[in-house]
């Protein structure tokens, strides 16, 4: 399914490359960050992580479970959108400028999820044995993309890194958003565009909404640009919203969403 040309706005390679090629391509890799702290120049040498301890490995593939749960039903649900609820295509309209009424919206949507949801499957089936543990006290998680010095093209890396903090203290289905979250950016090419954040208190019209933090745009590796307009190709091509839409769609409690 993930093979099929469509009109979807992503701009993927979709391929991804085994870590043991990583150094090689040392100087030239880039980072996605799922927190609020863009790429850090001194954080380079952390790139190997740590291997996940026994309790670390049950809490990741758990999580694995989870979002590809939540990654097939929200497959399911973008076939029938009048099925959706009153509160779920709010959110979904705070979420894509459109609020993916369009069928091209929701093939495009469609297209991210389901190479996110092959990402996913392989990460499972592989054991997470990409998957690390990493020190920092400022992110969630971590993938990582290069730029091929000769072509330019830039190359997904099979690896994932989560934090040892939010192995620990994040809970479940938070867990499982990080993993969906960094699965989407190794496997649909997503791009940290903007940071969107439920208001869990307080929403300015008293329903559940989304508010977006587009300072935390991460340029474009390639072309240096960043795309923080609150368009719909960058919507689609943003982690972030990729992560929570999968959510809103598979029905998980608006106050579940981290
Ligand atoms: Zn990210």
């Amino acid at each position: 399914m993930a093979s099929q040309g469509t009109s979807s706005p992503t701009t993927a390679q979709h391929a991804t490359k085994n870590p043991s090629d990583i150094s090689s391509l040392k100087p030239f890799y880039v980072e996605h960050v799922t927190e609020s702290h863009p790429f850090l120049e001194n954080e380079k040498e952390n790139k190997d992580g740590l291997p996940l301890s026994q309790p670390e490995h049950n809490r990741v593939m758990k999580a694995l479970g989870t979002a590809i749960t939540w990654t097939q039903k929200a497959i399911s649900a973008l076939k029938d959108p009048s099925g959706w609820s009153g509160e779920t295509k709010k959110l979904l309209s705070d979420l894509f400028p459109g609020g993916l009424q369009e069928p091209s919206q929701r093939q495009a949507l469609k297209t991210q999820l389901t190479y996110t949801l092959d990402g996913l499957q392989k990460l499972r089936d592989d054991n997470a044995s990409t998957v690390r543990s990493m020190s920092s006290e400022h992110r969630l998680g971590l993938s990582m993309s290069m730029i091929d010095p000769e072509t330019h093209d830039k190359i997904r890396f099979d690896r994932m890194y989560i934090s040892e903090k939010s192995l620990k203290d994040r809970p479940d289905d938070a867990l499982a958003a990080t993993v969906l979250h960094e699965a989407s950016h190794t496997y649909a090419d997503t791009s940290d565009n903007w940071k969107t954040r439920p208001n869990h208190s307080s929403p300015p019209d008293g329903k559940p909404s989304f508010s977006f933090d587009t300072h935390l745009s991460v340029p474009d590796p390639v072309s240096g640009k960043s795309h923080s307009d609150l368009t719909f190709t960058n919507a689609v091509n943003n982690a972030s919203t990729v992560e929570v839409a999968t959510e809103v769609l598979a029905g998980v409690p608006f106050n579940s969403i981290a």
